[in-house]
C-alpha cells in the first residue's frame, strides 16, 4: 500500500518527524524530509535513507513560516520524487510563559509554524491527491490539541486549531481517496521536551532527571515516555489500507493523558 508512494514529512531532522521518516522509509515510501539543522548532518541523513532502503530521498529546506516556501515544498515533492501522497505535518516549536509576559513575536511564530504551516501545505498538495484519488494527511497536534495547560497560550491555540483544520478537511475530500487524521501525542522524549525538562529543572532548582520524573507524574497516568518509532508506527498504519475509512479524527497515543 505505502511502497512506491511519496511522502512529505516537515520537521524530519529531528524527534517525531525523524522517526516517521524513517518508518515510512522502511515500508519503501520515497520522502521528502524537511526541517533545519547542519546541512552535512542532512545531507549524511538524506543519502542514508536513499540508499538503506533504496528509496527516493529529497530534501528542501523549507521555513514552515513561510507560506512561499511551504508552496514550493510541495511542488519539489511533486518534480522531484512524481507526487505528494502522503503528507504528515509534524514542524513545531514551543514556548512556555504566562500570557501577559507572551511575547507577540512568539505567538506570530508558533501559530504560523504550528497552525498556518498545515494549512498552507495541506492546500498545495490536495489538489494532486484528489486527482490521483489517494491521499493521507496526518497532523501531528498533541495532547494539547485537545486539553490545555498553563503558560502554553499560543502552543495549545494552535494545536486546537489543527484538530479543526483536521475535521474540515476530512469533511470536504471524505469523497476523493483523501483521509486526515490528527494524532495527539503526551510526552515524547526529543529536544523539543528536553529543553523544557532542563527550563523546569533549573526554574525549581532539582537535577534534571527529578523534572523528568516530575514532568510525567504531572500529566500521565503511565509514566513512560511514547518514543517517535512509535508515532512512526501510528503513521504506518494510517496511511495503510485498513485505515483507509478512519478519517476527521484524532488518535491520542498519551499515556492515558486525556483519559483523566
Ligand atoms: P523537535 O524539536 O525534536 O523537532 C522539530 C522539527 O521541526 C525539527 O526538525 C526542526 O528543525 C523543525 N522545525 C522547527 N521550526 C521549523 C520551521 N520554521 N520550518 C521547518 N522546520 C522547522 O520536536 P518534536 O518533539 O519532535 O516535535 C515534533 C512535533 O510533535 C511538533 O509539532 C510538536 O508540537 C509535536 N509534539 C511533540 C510532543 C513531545 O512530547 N515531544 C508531544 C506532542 C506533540
Amino acid at each position: 500500500m505505502i511502497k512506491g508512494k511519496s511522502a512529505i514529512v516537515t520537521g524530519s531532522t529531528s524527534g517525531i518527524g525523524l522517526g516517521i521518516a524513517t518508518a515510512l522509509a522502511e515500508q519503501g515510501c520515497n520522502l521528502l524530509l524537511n526541517g533545519f539543522g547542519d546541512q552535512a548532518e542532512i545531507e549524511k541523513l538524506r543519502a542514508g535513507l536513499a540508499e538503506k532502503y533504496r528509496i527516493k530521498v529529497a530534501y528542501s529546506p523549507a521555513d514552515m513560516s513561510k507560506p512561499a516556501d511551504i508552496r514550493a515544498m510541495v511542488a519539489l515533492a511533486e518534480s522531484a520524487l512524481g507526487a505528494c501522497d502522503i503528507l504528515v505535518n509534524n514542524a513545531g516549536i514551543q514556548f512556555v510563559a504566562p500570557i501577559e509576559d507572551f511575547p507577540e513575536e512568539k505567538w506570530d511564530a508558533i501559530i504560523a509554524i504550528n497552525l498556518s504551516a498545515s494549512f498552507h501545505a495541506i492546500k498545495a498538495a490536495v489538489p494532486g491527491m484528489a486527482r490521483r484519488r489517494w491521499g493521507r494527511i496526518v497532523n501531528i497536534a498533541s495532547a494539547h490539541g485537545l486539553v490545555a495547560s498553563g503558560g502554553k497560550v499560543a502552543y495549545v491555540a494552535a494545536k486546537h486549531g489543527l484538530v479543526g483544520m483536521t475535521k474540515v478537511v476530512a469533511i470536504d475530500h471524505a469523497n476523493d481517496g483523501i483521509t486526515c487524521n490528527a494524532i495527539c501525542p503526551g510526552w515524547v522524549l526529543t529536544p523539543l521536551v528536553q529543553k523544557q525538562i532542563e527550563d523546569n529543572a533549573k526554574k525549581a532548582g532539582i537535577a534534571v532527571d527529578a523534572a523528568k520524573e516530575d514532568m510525567l507524574k504531572e500529566k500521565q497516568p503511565m509514566l513512560q515516555f511514547s518514543t517517535p518509532e512509535h508515532l512512526g508506527a501510528l503513521t504506518v498504519f494510517l496511511c495503510g489500507d485498513s485505515a483507509a475509512t478512519i478519517t476527521g479524527t484524532t488518535l491520542s497515543m498519551d499515556g492515558g493523558w486525556v483519559a483523566q
